[in-house]
């Protein structure tokens, strides 16, 4: 039996309708396996604005911080969104990140071949799709030095990396090839960028350590392309704060909906942070059309990184399999004007099938 207690941070728009969903899967697996899970609630985002003035309180630190994982939903919304104010929602989900030092971030994309006439590309070509983005998460230019000089008609952002810095992240890479099918792309620019040829003399260190791993080097811009037209040849893929955040974003597609994916924010133990990579959703908030999968693969995740629970993990993501196999849908991946079921509706035949 494991014990673990876990901070649930559900935020604003959808975020409350999806973790709250995930929470039942929790449960649910909970009593399937015998475990014990304690579910911590606080406040995140524009709700702790509204209600602390800080976007992310000192007391949902410290629930987060005796807490074994996080379970996020989303920050953010039009009552937040003015960029030019001095406390935004985002800024509370950077400084948890930053505070428990999550520097990898892990985004498994999987087309589910029930869900294939959802995304734009050929039905051939997302076959066997099933690839896993680890992000470098605290470094990188969106935490470089920058500036916007004169009268604002110049500005600099900086790419800066250090070795150690790659090298975590590169370890956390290698490791996840190991337990998958031991090929691992690099992503990188260093024709053109002097940050990026260290990237790429680090990781071809780091490489040393793991010599029955397939390692390749691809440069941002054709791995954008290649995404599209080859995505079944990539199984581990690592890149840049940067890079990964867009080639991530881009992937999403072959899912056939940003409701679909889920994501881990790791560090250097167990602890972890797990999040669907959907914003809050302003537009269908409240009317039970959101689609929740994201945020339990994210739970599942949880189990399998930060609670060692693979089985469970597993029992998860094919309980979600099955439901989407039977031909249930939320709005999101329904056929044009077909029928939809609501979140809970979906929820429960999750709830069923595990
Ligand atoms: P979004 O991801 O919230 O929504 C984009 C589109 O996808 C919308 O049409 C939405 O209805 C749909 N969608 C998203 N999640 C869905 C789900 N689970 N089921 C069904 N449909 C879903 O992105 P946005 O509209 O650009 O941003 C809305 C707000 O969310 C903004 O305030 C933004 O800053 C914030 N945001 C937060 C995070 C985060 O908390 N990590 C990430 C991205 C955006």
């Amino acid at each position: 039996m494991v014990k673990a207690t876990i901070a649930v941070l559900p935020g604003d728009g959808i975020g409350p309708e999806v973790t709250s969903k995930a929470v039942a899967v929790l449960n649910k697996v909970a009593a399937k396996f015998g475990h014990d899970f304690v579910f911590n609630e606080a406040i995140m985002g524009g709700i702790a604005i509204d209600t602390t003035g800080d976007s992310c309180p000192p007391e949902t630190i410290k629930t987060a911080e005796q807490s074994d994982a996080i379970l996020l939903g989303a920050v953010g919304g039009p009552k937040w969104s003015d960029p030019t104010a001095p406390v935004r929602p985002e800024q509370g989900l950077l400084r948890i990140r930053k505070h428990f030092e999550l520097f990898a971030n892990l985004r498994p994309v999987k087309t589910y071949p029930a869900l294939a006439q959802h995304t734009p590309l050929r039905a051939d070509l997302l076959q066997n799709v099933d690839m896993l983005f680890v992000r470098e998460l605290t470094g990188g230019i969106y935490f470089g030095p920058q500036q916007e000089q004169g009268n604002g008609d110049s500005a600099y952002d900086t790419e800066l990396y250090t070795v150690p810095e790659v090298e975590r992240v590169a370890h956390v890479a290698f490791r996840a090839a190991q337990g998958r099918s031991k090929k691992l792309a690099s992503i990188d620019k260093a024709n053109v960028m002097a940050s990026m040829r260290l990237w790429r003399r680090t990781v071809v260190r780091v490489h040393e350590d793991y010599s029955d791993v397939e390692l390749e080097h691809v440069l941002v811009d054709a791995c954008a392309m290649y995404l599209m037209t080859r995505p079944a040849s990539f199984d581990v893929l690592v890149a840049s704060n940067m890079f990964g955040d867009i080639l991530s974003d881009e992937a999403s597609v072959l899912a056939g909906s940003l409701g679909m994916l889920p994501s881990a924010s790791l560090g250097a133990g167990t602890f972890g942070l797990y999040e669907p990579i959907h914003g809050s959703a302003p537009d269908i908030a409240g009317q039970g059309k959101a689609n929740p999968t994201g945020t339990i693969l994210s739970a599942a995740l949880l189990l399998r990184y930060s609670l060692g629970l693979e089985a469970e993990a597993k029992a998860v993501e094919s309980a979600v399999e099955q439901v989407l196999e039977s031909g249930a849908r939320t709005a999101d991946i329904a056929p044009r004007g077909g029928e939809y079921i609501s979140t809970s509706e979906f929820t429960e035949s999750v709830l069923a099938a595990l």
